[in-house]
């Protein structure tokens, strides 16, 4: 009487795997999600370059450099979706079998008999193809590697490669920017939405993100001094946190290639770039309060010892103007060496 059902049943038990096609979005693309349960970063790739470079033994993630076999880069969506596909598909070939059971077991019945059976099972047949799973929207940041020139995309910011996990001092530097940028532009916004929970949120909110931009604009100058630097001159030793300090770091340009930062920028610019790092130092270290050694290594006469350094947005885009001036000019002079 089961007899479709069963065989049905005997073929789904063999069955070794079920494909559900992805489809890429508008520009080609299509989603990936780390693997590493911590991060989950999403991103897209672009189709034909994950066919014809990515290696099938290591993807890495943009965001945390996490590694993986390509395998594992499904997105939470494309999984669940894929579960419901496969799970309707499963459903509607057992329905189908079962129909043509009814079909069968309708047609053997014999009229003759006082007490007639039928088997009735409601609905049509069901479609058992399995149809694509869509893409998100598209990302607008679109980056193709200087190395191994793969086309990736994200939302905000990627570090490194998913190819070939290279990062890019470059990339890094203008992320940091990038983040800068939207901290500091979005200040107003930020300060109109807190008020109305309350002014002292909205105030301290404000200025903690304008303090903690200026910390970023040290640590993005630092770290794009130590990866090129150590990249350029692998041989020479750099002492730890060099690249914090504007005169030692600036040193150690000017043995190498010649020129350093003050040689890209005005007397004036240099020095409110030394102020600014300095009061970053007390703002780490002091909760910013002003001591005898920030007069000393910054030459900013403004502040009395035991005052509390202020951090305007004006001083975080005039920093962040001149790193970038400096940062400019090492690509241009480094660039063939
Ligand atoms: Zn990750
Ligand atoms: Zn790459």
């Amino acid at each position: 009487m089961f007899e479709k059902v069963l065989k049905e049943l005997e073929r789904l038990k063999e069955m070794k795997q079920v494909t559900i096609p992805i489809h890429a979005d508008g520009e080609g693309y299509i989603d990936k999600e780390c693997p590493n349960g911590a991060c989950l970063f999403q991103f897209k790739v672009l189709e034909e370059d994950w066919q014809n470079i990515f290696n099938s033994e290591k993807v890495y993630c943009p965001m945390c450099r996490h590694e993986a076999n390509s395998k594992s880069w499904y997105t939470n969506e494309q999984l669940a979706e894929g579960r419901e596909k496969i799970k309707g598909h499963i459903t509607n070939r057992i329905h189908n079998a079962i129909r043509e059971d009814a079909v069968n077991f309708n047609s053997r019945q014999s009229r003759n008999y006082f007490l007639s059976l039928t088997m009735n099972v409601t609905g049509g047949r069901k479609d058992e193809t399995i149809l694509p799973l869509a893409s998100k929207e598209e990302m607008e940041l679109k980056i193709t590697c200087q190395e191994c020139n793969s086309r990736y995309a994200v939302i905000g910011s990627a570090f490194f490669c998913p190819c070939c996990g290279h990062n890019s001092a470059e990339e890094t530097f203008a992320n940091a920017v990038k983040k800068i940028k939207a901290k500091i532009d979005n200040i107003p916004h930020i300060k109109t939405s807190l008020e109305t929970i309350s002014k002292d949120t909205a105030a301290i909110t404000c200025q903690s993100l304008i303090e903690t931009s200026l910390n970023d604009c040290v640590v993005a100058f630092q770290r794009f001094n130590e990866v090129l630097f150590g990249r350029k001159f692998p041989a020479t030793k750099v002492r730890f946190n060099s690249f914090q300090n504007i005169e030692f770091g600036a040193e150690y340009w000017r043995e190498a290639i010649g020129e350093t930062f003050n040689d890209w920028t005005t007397e004036k610019e240099i020095k409110s770039l030394k102020i600014f790092f300095q009061r970053r130092h007390l703002l780490s270290h002091t909760e910013g309060i002003v001591d005898q050694k920030y007069i000393d290594s910054s030459g900013d006469l403004s502040y009395k010892i035991g005052q509390r350094v202020v951090v305007k947005e004006a001083d975080v885009n005039l920093c962040l103007s001149i790193i970038e001036k400096i940062i400019q000019a090492l690509s241009n002079k480094t660039q063939n060496i």
